[in-house]
């Protein structure tokens, strides 16, 4: 959990990563690793698994779907904003998952990719070990100086927007109605500049086309300048 939590202006808050998170955060913002493309498998990795938990729970709880029956993951970009958006209408987080699942490192996975970059004796910046691993939400910091996550979990009134730029911290604020989608995860990644081709849509649809076309869920492109 993150441990210096302060109050800033309004309803913001700022969180501090979890140590591990912001070692992890500094790799990926400085990596070389030259297959970027795996951050957009796991990103929408991560709607399909949200619509499927959502799915679930909806076996019990019919009541969380009966507005939108359909899953979707939809993918829009804005080449002039330089943004590439994934919005899935899955489980959502509530404001405690947003903390616990985007600022610490719950997963084994990315734990044992820690382990070895610490074994790791040849000097490497651990851009080879990026590959071997799924790395998860963080790997968007790979293109994005600033990544914006706004979410609602089925079945709750209030949606929560999270935001950092892969530098320590991250704030939460609650976000306004309009701004959320009615169930679900949008998350926004404001590109870096050497990064503005993944805004186009020909390279979405190629990344998606090799990594993607197995995921159970349908993906939508939405919005996109040809
Ligand atoms: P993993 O998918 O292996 O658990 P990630 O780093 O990819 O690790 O994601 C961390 C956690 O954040 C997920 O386990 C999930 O709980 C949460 N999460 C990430 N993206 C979403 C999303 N689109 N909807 C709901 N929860 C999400
Ligand atoms: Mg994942």
């Amino acid at each position: 959990m993150s441990d210096q939590t302060q109050q800033a202006a309004g309803e913001t808050e700022t969180h501090s990563f979890e140590a591990e998170v912001s070692r992890l955060l500094h790799l990926m913002v400085h990596a070389v690793y030259s297959n970027k493309d795996i951050f957009l498998r796991e990103l929408i990795s991560n709607a399909a698994d949200a619509c499927e938990k959502l799915r679930h729970e909806a076996l019990t709880n019919s009541d969380l779907i009966k507005d939108d029956p359909d899953f979707k993951i939809t993918l829009s970009s804005d080449g002039e904003a330089g943004t590439l958006t994934v919005c899935d209408n899955g489980i959502g987080m509530s404001k405690a998952e947003l903390i616990d699942n985007l600022g610490t490192i719950a997963k084994s996975g990315t734990r044992a990719f820690l382990d070895q970059l610490a074994n790791n004796s040849n000097g490497d910046d651990g851009s080879a070990l990026i590959g071997q691993f799924g790395i998860g939400f963080y790997s968007a910091f790979m293109v994005a100086d600033k990544v914006e996550v706004v979410s609602r979990r089925a079945g709750d009134s209030e949606a929560w927007s999270w935001v950092s730029d892969g530098h320590g911290s991250y704030e939460l604020s609650p976000a306004a109605d309009e701004d959320a989608l009615p169930r679900g995860t949008k998350i926004v990644m404001y590109l870096k500049d050497e990064e503005k081709s993944f805004a186009d849509a020909v390279s979405i649809r190629r990344i998606v086309r090799d990594y993607s076309s197995h995921v159970p869920v349908p993906i939508q492109l939405m919005q996109m300048d040809e």
